[in-house]
């Protein structure tokens, strides 16, 4: 593992305090999952595998006898919760799309799971369909505690500063006074990637000059915008020790602009809420570990067989914690190669060699910069705009055109189209002249994938 310095007073504090007083509050259970996460990380790959398939006959047993959908499902198909012994047996029930879940959300949820508990969230994932769905608050400790763990293989300990550049899918706009209270506990300081021009560049390299984070995370596009500010200008004032990157795929190139930049080392990350989806790199940065005590991450080819290691699949999931609203061999829209072998490091963590498909444009301003499309797609997914339509694609014609698809649905309201006009034009800096287009749906490639946000223009 990474050599580590000594823990300091106030990682101390906020480890063995803060985050236990937060969980109190919160009615969460974050310190306890993560002190056992912290040590499965270590089991052997048996040891993982029989937690894993233990954990799933539960939620096989729950699904059947508290989510109608599932009960029925195993009616119509002639089978009991005792055929699914093993995630090798998950084979036996179908893949389920994010359309079957929208179509009748209801039929998902636990007859056993008191309404008044349900967290709800809504998601893009990478296909950029707005995708709601529900959850509780032990699944909402595992995801943290999944997450917390994640960042120590980069060497973070809780309370260590760290900044966050990203848009409201990290960040969370409206945040609740609970997670505003783990923000400041844990010393992270959040930025907008909104609006990353020249002049916010400057702002933000100044900020984090004053506030020296041990560790930068956010979306590779705004890191790297920085990254480049500060390798243009020579500057040697921000040392983090470590940076995480995640949301979007992270190029080779961007990896060495950052790392050349900030003089430390790249650990990406992937994640997907809606399915549990949580793999990341250790300093071995031989793959990413997959969180098996999450979720079940399976890799299927076009016929739904099982690929190779090395091979591209697509990415199945089946969350082992959300017990108030069970997805199965869920399609959460992304592509990934498993990998072959353990990880040198010694963690049992099997490794997923590489996410393919999570494409995130750039839109080119009519100055010519690139900005990361990533925080465009905001808009779309929190507030009424969300409610309003089903999916959405933007496509940018030309520097100054775009054209915005969008499918509504039921719930849509009028003024919608004004609302997004007004966040682009605030986000892009100018007036863009946009043409929306209503469809009935968004076309796909053969893989299943579509890029949100596609641009037209050259660089
Ligand atoms: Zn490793």
């Amino acid at each position: 593992m990474r050599p580590q310095s000594p823990p300091s007073l106030f990682n101390t504090f906020a480890r063995h305090i803060a985050l236990p007083i937060n969980d109190a509050v919160a009615g969460t259970d974050i310190v306890r999952r993560l002190r056992f996460f912290e040590k499965s990380q270590w089991w052997s790959p048996v040891d993982l595998q029989e937690y894993q398939d233990r954990r799933l006959r539960g939620v096989i047993e729950r699904a059947y006898s508290t989510v109608p959908y599932y009960h029925d499902l195993f009616c119509s198909l002639g089978l009991l919760p005792s055929d699914i012994r093993t995630a090798d047996d998950l084979l036996k029930l179908p893949v389920l799309t994010k359309d079957e879940v929208r179509q009748n959300p209801d039929a998902f949820l636990s007859r056993d799971v008191k309404k008044t508990t349900l967290i709800e969230n809504a998601t893009s994932g990478s296909t950029g369909q707005v995708f709601r769905f529900y959850t509780d608050r032990t699944n909402l400790s595992v995801s943290r505690a999944i997450a917390l763990r994640a960042w120590n293989f980069s060497g973070y300990r809780v309370g260590d500063r760290m900044v966050t550049l990203a848009g409201s899918a990290l960040l969370a706009e409206n945040m609740s006074g609970s997670r505003k209270l783990q923000f400041a506990l844990s010393r992270n300081m959040p930025l907008s990637s909104y609006h990353l021009d020249e002049k916010s560049v400057i702002d933000y390299i100044s900020r984090i000059e004053r506030f020296q984070p041990k560790y930068l995370r956010g979306y590779p596009t705004s890191i790297a915008l920085l990254a480049e500010y500060v390798l243009e200008r020579k500057l040697d004032t921000v040392h983090p020790v470590g940076i995480m990157t995640t949301a979007e795929t992270l190029s080779k190139q961007q990896r060495s602009i950052i790392s050349a930049a900030f003089g430390c080392e790249v650990f990406d990350q992937f994640g997907c809420l809606d399915g549990g989806a949580h793999a990341c790199e250790c300093d071995h940065h031989a793959g990413y570990h997959i969180a098996v005590e999450r979720a079940v991450h399976e890799f299927l080819d076009m016929n739904g067989d099982p690929v190779a290691p090395g091979e591209e699949g697509r990415i199945v999931l089946t969350d082992l914690w959300n017990d108030a609203m069970p997805l199965i061999r869920y399609d959460a829209g992304d592509m990934g190669v498993p990998g072959d072998g353990a990880c040198s490091c010694g963690r049992g963590l099997p490794l997923l060699e590489k996410v393919t498909g999570r494409t995130f444009e750039h839109i080119v301003l009519p100055d010519g910069r690139l900005v990361p499309s990533m925080v465009l797609t905001d808009v779309f997914e929190h507030g009424k705009v969300a409610t309003a339509i089903a999916d959405y694609q933007v496509v940018q014609e030309a520097k100054d055109r775009f054209i915005v698809i969008l499918v509504a649905n039921k719930d849509y309201a009028e003024g919608t189209t004004d609302v997004i006009s007004q966040y682009m034009k605030e986000f892009l800096g100018f007036e863009p002249k946009i043409t929306f287009s209503f469809v009935e749906e968004i076309p796909r490639t053969r893989a299943n994938k579509r890029t949100i946000v596609v641009s037209r223009v050259d660089r």
